[in-house]
């Protein structure tokens, strides 16, 4: 985040709105209704105080009115261990990544995205550092908090706990919604979608090797 101004243009009142849509920190191409190229376009970028968060308007969405122009920026790199977010603390009145570890080596851990201590997006995940392997298995979010990006920033954030690893998923479901989800991504890492390549660790932690 190189161009921090924030636009002469654009309003305190509508960054400061609580519903903006969110997106991970690394480094997008495009904006976010992956219309203009960042660089061309243009970025400002301001902050949310409320939330606590940075904020970043795509300048030709803003001219355009176009009503996805400002997003929320979340760190997805370092997630929050869950201890830590389950502790009072001020962190939990903005929108976090929270790491749930497996109980066993390679075995399923979670990630979540909570909202003011409430949890509105979760994904299942194994990992094995030794055979470079992640599996998602699992995106979902509420009902009530679909369409702001929230599930795009979990498989963000997962992608970035093996960056060069071998990535794929499980089924992604059959439902329009699910398969708009999928068709939108443009992941950080080549993904293999409904084709899960378990690494012997894994399947021992899912208790199929006996
Ligand atoms: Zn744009
Ligand atoms: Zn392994």
């Amino acid at each position: 985040m190189s161009e921090h101004r924030v636009s002469p243009g654009v309003s305190p009142a509508l960054v400061e709105r609580d519903d903006l849509p969110v997106r991970s920190a690394r480094d997008h191409v495009w904006c976010l209704d992956r219309k203009h190229r960042r660089v061309l376009a243009g970025v400002n970028c301001g902050t949310h105080r409320t939330l606590g968060l940075f904020t970043e308007t795509c300048n030709r969405c803003w001219i355009r009115r176009r009503p996805r122009h400002t997003w929320l920026v979340i760190d997805h790199r370092v997630p929050m261990p869950v201890d830590q977010a389950d502790q009072p603390d001020d962190r939990r009145d903005g929108i976090v990544v929270v790491a749930r570890r497996p109980v066993e080596r390679a075995g399923v851990g979670r990630l979540e995205i909570r909202l003011r201590g409430e949890i509105v997006a979760a994904a299942d995940l194994q990992l094995c550092g030794i055979d470079h392997r992640g599996v998602v298995r699992h995106v979902q979010v509420e009902p009530a908090h679909r369409q702001r990006g929230f599930g795009t920033l979990l498989l963000d954030a997962a992608l970035a706990r093996g960056p060069g690893y071998h990535w794929s998923t499980t089924g992604i479901g059959r439902t329009e919604e699910a398969r708009d989800f999928w068709a939108y991504q443009d992941p950080a890492e080549p993904l293999h979608l409904e084709q899960p390549h378990y690494c012997t660790h894994m399947r021992q932690a899912n208790g199929e090797l006996g």
